[in-house]
């Protein structure tokens, strides 16, 4: 028995070598070891075969990639640690250290063949597919690169949280009464489910720029989200600009470079519908515009900008505002004054409280 190495030295100078394998270490040996002749038995001392079967794991990676848009593509493989060791072995024996290792002669060779079938492009650095090959099994592993979508959203439809929610009947797990998602309806599950059906993929993770209540409408140009579609079959291009998903708009779909970093500031056009006890003089509501102190737990409080008040008085106890807020403004705080100084309650000098609040628009960002 022993390993790997004790079984060269025993065979050296007579080791077999299949074409391939010395190939990669004949320019530069010492010993002379001969290719292995193709009607004996014996396997090549190294690859034991492997190389002369990648015609096979070719086949089986351009059968998983067939269902990919993709212009450029690498190849990696794993290889058992004994074929490795062997490798390593007769490559310092024959004095060919430098000389390319059997993985990356694989990969190279493999990348070759499914290049000539597909007429696509080998690209180490930046590639859309990543093919994993498993030697020890003969299978294959494909990652496609993630996909960015940007787009604009907007609701007319009221009782849809904005984010998935998990199913109350299951709690998540799945269950006829969620069609065995999980979660009741969303707008994240509404466009997830639609980028996954139009791309493919594993998964989207959303970036909201601002959010909305359940009962909150979304309206004129829509609220900015990035998506970021996880292993996608097919690129953005393969989105259309716009399209109309059940309650839900989206539009201005396209592929964006990444999820920034920072999230560019924004402002929203809100209409509020408040509600309000005594006999205030709805007036005083203009001098809300300015800047507001929002608590946000401890230290210091943020302030937020709010300009363009409007009312319009709907009932004897309630009136219909519109305000232009900077981003991250909690609607329903700025109406009560929870946290909030000053506030629609403490400029009218009376308890109010917001009804309901819709977005009329969503600005500052492209
Ligand atoms: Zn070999
Ligand atoms: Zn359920």
């Amino acid at each position: 028995m022993g390993g790997p190495a004790k079984d060269a030295r025993a065979i050296h100078p007579e080791l077999g070598l299949c074409r391939s394998c010395l190939g990669r270490v004949a320019s530069r040996r010492r010993g002379p070891p001969r290719p292995l002749d193709p009607d004996l038995a014996a396997e090549c001392f190294v690859c034991r075969g492997l190389m002369d079967g990648l015609g096979r794991l070719a086949e089986v990676a351009l059968d998983r990639i067939s269902g990919y848009d993709y212009e450029t593509f690498t190849v990696g493989a794993t290889l058992k640690p004994s074929v490795l060791d062997r490798d390593d072995y007769i490559r310092s024996r024959t004095g060919a250290a430098g000389a390319a290792s059997i993985k990356s002669a694989l990969t190279g060779e493999v990348g070759r063949m499914m290049s000539r079938r597909t007429k696509k492009r080998v690209d180490r650095a930046d590639p859309d597919l990543t093919v994993l090959l498993d030697t020890r099994f003969g299978s294959c592993e494909v990652r496609s690169r993630p996909v960015v979508v940007y787009m604009r959203y907007t609701k007319t439809r009221r009782g849809v949280p904005q984010k998935r929610i998990a199913c109350g009947s299951c709690d998540g797990r799945g269950c006829g009464e969620c069609g065995f998602s999980g979660s009741g309806p969303s707008i994240e599950g509404v466009l997830a489910g639609y980028l996954l059906e139009r791309l493919g993929g594993a998964d989207v993770r959303f970036t909201w720029v601002g959010g909305e209540d359940r009962d909150s409408l979304v309206l004129g140009r829509g609220r900015p989200v990035y998506a970021r579609v996880r292993n996608p079959a097919r690129s953005a291009a393969a989105l259309p600009e716009s399209t109309s998903l059940d309650g839900v708009e989206a539009s201005g779909m396209r592929a964006a470079a990444g999820v920034p970093a920072r999230l560019p500031p924004f402002r929203s056009m809100v209409r509020i519908v408040v509600r309000f006890g005594g006999e205030p003089d709805l007036r005083l509501i203009r001098t809300l515009a300015g800047r507001v102190l929002v608590a946000t737990g401890p230290g210091r409080p943020s302030t937020k900008e709010v300009g363009s008040v409007r009312y319009r008085r709907m009932s004897a106890d309630s009136f219909r505002m519109d305000a232009e807020v900077e981003g991250g403004t909690p609607i329903k705080r700025l109406v009560s004054g929870e946290g909030v100084e000053p506030s629609v309650s403490s400029v009218l000098g009376t308890e109010c409280a917001c009804a309901r609040f819709d977005f009329l628009d969503i600005i500052g960002n492209s």
